[in-house]
């Protein structure tokens, strides 16, 4: 839309956009509005649109993933997760356990981080193991306790969702979704998950390309749920000696490729609690908003990822380390610049 269009052309231009059978999605920045036009494969004969007063010109978008793109928007988006943000100046670490085992070990586990200067909490209820054998997580209970820690230590809670008859429940005791990479491309989730409108965080398939990240990212962002962080937490390659390779060239790419905010998980990313500092350092160094953090009061007790978790004393270091790099980055860890 051309600068200082007025509210009225607008509504007219989703009018036109919805009567030509497309799907219409406005993204308003400070300087400009843009209506993204989306529909099937059919040709779009930009003229229907550049007739229009206070149109200023029809861009096509080229790659696959529209909404997703810095063409749909400019600006970078922020993400509101209960009180805080993710994607401006501010870095925002959330931490916590992998599952949530019992009450003490959730309570003691979020009054520690947030003691180091959390800015969240995370834990799952609902685990995707890989093995059926292993344990599964607390289900509603864990949610229960997830809730109760965010009320007791005020930090908003991220949690995992595995199925989409799970979300309104998820959804219910949560502030953020968490996708896990075992299901970024479970589309019914995604389309769930889109059509819920509450905050989301995508981790990326671990043997998922950047485009089929963002195509994924996509159908959340189609059901006009643009409350949406991209997560990078490590990639399958042909080194076993880490759990994963964190594909650190994923930050600045997705930072060039789209408006959405990138996070970094270090736990899962290298597996192994010893590296855990060296990869948030350098996820912040190449541009990431925020990481997610794996931490419990007795790693070597853990039902899940013990060997990837920090002890609190541990992660009270990685929050100062952390706040070192990300002044040298001209950036803050959240709170000190929001
Ligand atoms: C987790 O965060 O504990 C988890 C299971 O992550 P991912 O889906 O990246 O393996
Ligand atoms: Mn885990």
């Amino acid at each position: 839309m051309r600068a200082g269009a007025s509210p009225e052309s607008i509504d007219a231009v989703l009018k036109r956009v919805e009567e030509l059978g497309f799907r219409a999605h406005l993204s308003r920045g400070e300087e400009r509005t843009i209506v993204g036009v989306i529909g099937d494969e059919r040709p779009i004969d930009p003229e229907q649109f550049e007739s229009l007063d206070s149109v200023e010109r029809v861009v096509r978008i080229l790659q696959p993933y529209k909404l997703a793109s810095r063409d749909f928007r400019r600006e970078r988006t922020i993400v509101n997760f209960g009180n805080i943000q993710i994607g401006g100046p501010g870095i925002v670490i959330i931490a916590g356990p992998c599952s949530v085992e019992s009450r003490s070990q959730l309570l003691e586990t979020a009054h520690a981080v947030k003691e180091a200067g959390a800015h969240a909490l995370r834990g799952g209820a609902f685990k995707p193991r890989s093995s059926p054998y292993s344990f599964q997580g607390l289900g509603l209970e864990g949610l229960e306790l997830l809730a109760e820690a965010s009320e007791i230590t005020g930090l908003p809670v991220i949690t995992e969702v595995v199925s989409p008859t799970d979300v309104p429940t998820v959804g219910k005791y949560s502030a953020m979704f968490q996708i896990g990479t075992r299901n970024m491309a479970n589309y019914a989730l995604l389309h769930e998950v889109g059509r819920s409108g509450r905050p989301a965080m995508l981790k990326r398939g671990m043997s998922s390309t950047i485009q089929e990240l963002l195509m994924a990212a996509e159908y959340i962002l189609s059901n006009r749920n643009y409350d949406l962080v991209l997560c990078e937490r490590g990639i399958r390659t042909f080194e076993t000696a880490t759990r994963f390779t964190m594909d650190i060239n994923a930050v600045p790419l997705l930072n060039e490729l789209t408006h959405l905010p990138v996070v970094v998980d270090p736990s899962h990313a290298t597996g192994k609690a010893s590296l855990v500092a060296a990869g948030s350092r350098a996820a912040i160094a190449a541009g990431a908003d925020g990481l997610i953090v794996e931490v419990h009061p007795h790693p070597e007790r853990a039902l899940s990822d013990g060997a990837q978790s920090l002890r609190p004393e541990q992660f009270a270091s990685l929050v100062r380390e952390c706040r070192d790099i990300a002044r040298a980055m001209g950036r803050g860890l959240y709170g000190a610049v929001s």
